[in-house]
């Protein structure tokens, strides 16, 4: 971290509670399902397990929980990702995606974030993988809604289009940060201009599906920058977008520039939602998965 830059009282982590989250993690010692809101301690797993069943009872009934696919090992080194990498980890278990299909079936979400480490030695970069997973996830169980939050495929849409046409109600990918910082945030097989291709495609081969995607802030970005980034998502159709502060995983990541206020994150909210995002999710605490649940059937509600 820079020494110049302190960090916040409001990013202190509370600890999770709430009935559901409490039978959740009991039930998932028994089902061999990793999920990356525990592994990665997430700080939002109270509430995100919990939905608006939890102790606060606000928001709809449905608890939200993200499971990583394809390993731990990734092929990219972003310079903001705290994530093991290699040039050749191990192959896929190719019994995965029915093994976890029917974990998360058994394990009661109402709404799974299917997401992965990027995959650049495989030929279909993971995509035939997603999409046998939520394939037999909606054949276990109709009812699930399914997010798939993935990697550019190195730009390949026919990949992206097999993730897409795999039943999934959300397609995720996230952009990381504004345009000018793409090199300097991300692995240099990464791009801007790639990821809204990944975004845009997603949308145009299906309508009724959301597309999302996720800005860190706290990397140097300015406003106008990131009103930038906002209005290129818009102009291709992208309905969900999130603002979480950026952590530095370990002093070899990149240095925080800027610790953003909780007032900030309100504005970036109101502010996308202003220009036509089906719904933000905006605070320091904020990643990608957060409550996807809860918002999604909001804003098909409205
Ligand atoms: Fe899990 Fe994502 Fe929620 Fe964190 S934000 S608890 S990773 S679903
Ligand atoms: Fe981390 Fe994803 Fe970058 Fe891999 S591609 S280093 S998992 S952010």
């Amino acid at each position: 971290r820079d020494p110049n830059v302190k960090k916040p009282a409001w990013l202190r982590q509370k600890a999770p509670q709430g009935d559901r989250y409490t039978e959740l993690k009991k039930s998932l010692s028994t089902l061999k399902l990793n999920t990356v809101c525990e592994e990665a301690q997430c700080p939002n797993i109270g509430e995100c397990w919990n939905g608006g069943g939890g102790a606060g009872g606000e928001g709809h009934d449905i608890g939200t929980a993200t499971i990583m696919l394809l390993g731990d090992t990734c092929t990219r080194g972003c310079r903001f990702c705290a994530v093991k990498t290699s040039r050749t980890p191990g192959p896929p278990d190719p019994m995965e995606p029915e093994n976890t299909a029917r974990a998360i079936t058994e394990w009661g979400v109402g709404y799974v974030v299917l997401t992965s480490v990027d995959r650049d030695d495989l030929a279909d970069g993971g995509s035939g993988h997603f999409a046998r997973t939520v394939q037999r996830l909606k054949e276990m169980k109709p009812e699930i809604l399914v997010e798939c939050l993935t990697s550019d495929f190195r730009g390949d849409l026919e990949a992206v289009s097999k993730v897409v046409q795999s039943g999934l109600d959300v397609f995720a990918h996230n952009v990381e940060t504004v345009r000018r910082l793409q090199r300097i945030v991300r692995d240099p097989r990464a791009g801007y201009d790639q990821s809204l291709l990944v975004l845009k495609h997603a949308k145009q081969i299906k309508g009724e599906i959301l597309t999302k995607s996720s800005i860190m802030l706290g990397l140097g970005e300015n406003d106008d920058e990131i009103k930038q980034t906002l209005e290129d998502l818009r102009s291709i159709d992208v309905d969900v977008v999130t603002f979480g502060q950026y952590l530095q995983p370990t002093p070899l990541h990149l240095t925080v520039k800027e610790y953003v206020t909780p007032e900030k994150f309100n504005f970036w909210k109101e502010y996308g939602e202003s220009i036509g995002f089906r719904y933000v999710a905006s605070g320091p605490l904020v990643r990608s998965s957060y409550r996807a649940g809860e918002f999604y059937i909001e804003s098909m509600l409205r």
